[in-house]
């Protein structure tokens, strides 16, 4: 028999259900067929069932045609896609995650001030990118404490933080760039949602043998997610699915936690939950 307990805090955040819920109203009734530049959000799963009604992913704008409707993504975007998409005539349904409104707020109004816009984060993510297209000429993006140490020679600057990074990553960064540049605003912009998440994970784990992490593979919130269990030296898995799960990981009486990234939709931690019962009914 193996005992799971599930953390309080799993499945999808705030700006993940705000997206879905303006998708759906963007659906309709069905029949419609609506785009995005690549996945909405980082489940393939989610991304499935939504192009199973109506919304399909596509490379670039190049796609689409006057009249269609492109969603922008929680992430946000870059603002020269959306001056593109509004020149064709395409319809926007924006949903840009409010905290990540917030972020691009500050840089725009840091860049306004003529400060040197700082971004603490992964420069490959699509928030950052899209933050990053809002913070005037050439911002610097870091993501560890040797880059931090190497920013030089700026006087007056501003930083904002990718949304679902670990604070206390970026409060060392910070503290780094304190040392180095005289007059440095700082917006903390991680996400109360990904911090409690982690909290709720970090609880349950005192009290299982082991935490599995539900997720997709491209989830940068996950994977921190997983990489924080790993980190604390606690025994931890990732899965994006079911089937994943190997019965060879669990022994009897064992107790595992479950736990989520933001954008895992409540059917796949049905399944998981589902697939687990049936292992430990074995
Ligand atoms: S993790 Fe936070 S910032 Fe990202 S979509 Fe969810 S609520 Fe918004």
């Amino acid at each position: 028999m193996l005992e799971v307990i599930v953390s309080p805090i799993t499945g999808f955040c705030f700006g993940v259900k705000r997206a879905m819920r303006l998708i759906a109203e963007g659906l309709g009734n069905g029949g419609r067929t609506i785009y995005s530049i690549g996945d909405v959000i980082h489940n393939s799963q989610a991304v499935e069932d939504l192009k199973s009604r109506g919304v399909i992913p596509v490379s670039s704008m190049d796609e689409l045609s006057e009249g269609d409707t492109l969603i922008i993504r929680a992430h946000g975007v870059m603002p020269d896609l959306i001056e593109e998409a509004r020149g064709k005539g395409i319809e926007l349904i924006d949903t840009t995650c409010p905290f990540v409104q917030k972020s691009q707020k500050y840089v725009r109004q840091m860049a306004y001030e003529g400060r040197k816009v700082i971004i603490i984060g992964d420069s490959s993510h699509p928030e950052v990118r899209a933050i990053s297209g809002q913070a005037g000429p050439a911002p610097v993006i870091i993501s560890t404490l040797e880059e931090a140490k190497a920013v030089k020679g700026i006087d007056r600057a501003g930083v904002v933080i990718q949304t679902t990074l670990s604070r206390e990553k970026a409060m060392r960064i910070i503290g780094q760039l304190e040392d180095n540049i005289p007059d440095l605003r700082v917006h903390d912009t991680i996400c109360q949602a990904t911090v409690l998440r982690r909290e709720a994970t970090l609880e349950l784990a005192r009290d299982v043998d082991m935490v599995l992490v539900v997720g997709g593979k491209g989830s940068s919130n996950t994977k921190r997610l997983f990489q924080m269990c790993i980190d604390e030296g606690i025994t931890a898995r990732f899965i994006e699915t079911a089937d994943e799960i190997d019965p060879s990981w669990f022994k009897d009486g064992d107790r595992i936690g479950l736990t989520t990234g933001t954008s895992t939709p409540d059917w796949v931690i049905d399944d998981v939950l589902a697939r687990l019962r049936e292992i430990s009914d074995c």
